[in-house]
């Protein structure tokens, strides 16, 4: 209930005082932001703690590199609108595993960052180091993190501006709990932990950022979001976004879909207009359920 509070305390807020400069309590008509904008593709596997062997991380390396399409790529590749594939794999994975799938196209990133630099953080691991191991992504404010490492917003946006400023790209995670969507307020959530996790970050900067909703019910339970639901629910998060910055971002940045994505869903998904990716768990982990999600055969 944690989220639930702050939520309704930041929607209180909000609505009395009036005191934030944004303020995502009056939801905006997703008609004020109608551009349309081709938005690269981009697949995203998080292996979180799996799996348990070095050996295991390097044969599902390798199974991956097989499955990859000719319409899969990375993102500086001639073709702009072949989908990128990112995988997550564990800190102790990642130099091994980076080293296989480098020459397949396949860009690796790193499932966290502590926002220091480098010192006295036992356990911890810094933005230049995974930087010097490959890493081009940084996974920011996922759910797990938030609920069983205890990441708060401020935490979340200081990994944010260390990961950007490092160089290299921040996917920040944000959803609503169970309980904040059966109290209808999985827009006001949404939209504080953008508004809090992007704090000064810049319009320039936005251009290295992703978005994954990901609905903290769906993630590992079997549930997926509707489509339509969570088609609705990124274009309302570009209304904020276009709030905060403008239309140009708000349409440019991209915005995956994360919780439960399974080949029986990601066509369905993927025909969304404002569904530019999927942030996948456990099926990143088999690697022809991966491939089959890479390899969406839905058209826009
Ligand atoms: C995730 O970890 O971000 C996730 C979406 O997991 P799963 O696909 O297993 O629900």
């Amino acid at each position: 209930m944690k989220f639930t509070a702050t939520a309704t305390a930041f929607v209180i807020a909000t609505a009395t005082t009036g005191s934030h400069a944004f303020s995502p309590v009056a939801t905006p008509s997703t008609s004020s932001v109608s551009l349309q904008a081709s938005r690269q593709p981009i697949m995203a596997g998080n292996w979180k703690m799996n799996p348990c062997t070095e050996d295991d991380a390097l044969d599902l390396s390798k199974e991956l590199t097989k499955l990859l399409g000719d319409e899969t790529c990375p993102i500086d590749d001639a073709n702009p609108l072949c989908t990128e594939v990112v995988i997550f794999p564990p800190f102790p994975f990642i130099s091994q595993v980076s080293n296989v799938v480098a020459d397949a196209g396949i860009t690796i990133g790193a499932q966290s960052i502590y926002f220091e630099e480098k010192g006295a953080y036992t356990g911890s691991v810094s933005a230049p180091m995974v930087l010097s191991m490959g890493c081009e992504y940084v996974l920011c404010g996922h759910s797990e993190r938030r609920t069983l490492f205890d990441d708060n917003d401020q935490a979340i946006n200081q990994k944010v501006h260390k990961v950007l400023s490092s160089g290299m790209k921040p996917i920040l995670c944000i959803g609503e709990s169970k309980e904040e969507y059966d109290l209808h307020i999985k827009n006001e959530v949404c939209a504080m932990q953008l508004s809090k996790d992007l704090a000064n970050v810049t319009k320039e900067q936005m251009k290295n950022v992703v978005i994954a909703y990901e609905p903290v019910w769906a993630i590992g339970t079997g549930l997926v979001c509707g489509s339509a639901e969570a088609n609705e629910t990124h274009a309302f998060l570009r209304t904020i976004l276009s709030r905060m910055y403008d239309d140009e971002v708000a349409q440019a940045t991209r915005i995956q879909y994360g919780g439960s994505v399974t080949p029986d869903s990601v066509d369905e998904l993927m025909a969304m207009p404002e569904i530019d990716g999927c942030l996948v768990g456990g099926a990143s982990l088999v690697a022809e359920k991966f491939g089959r999600i890479i390899n969406f055969t839905t058209q826009k």
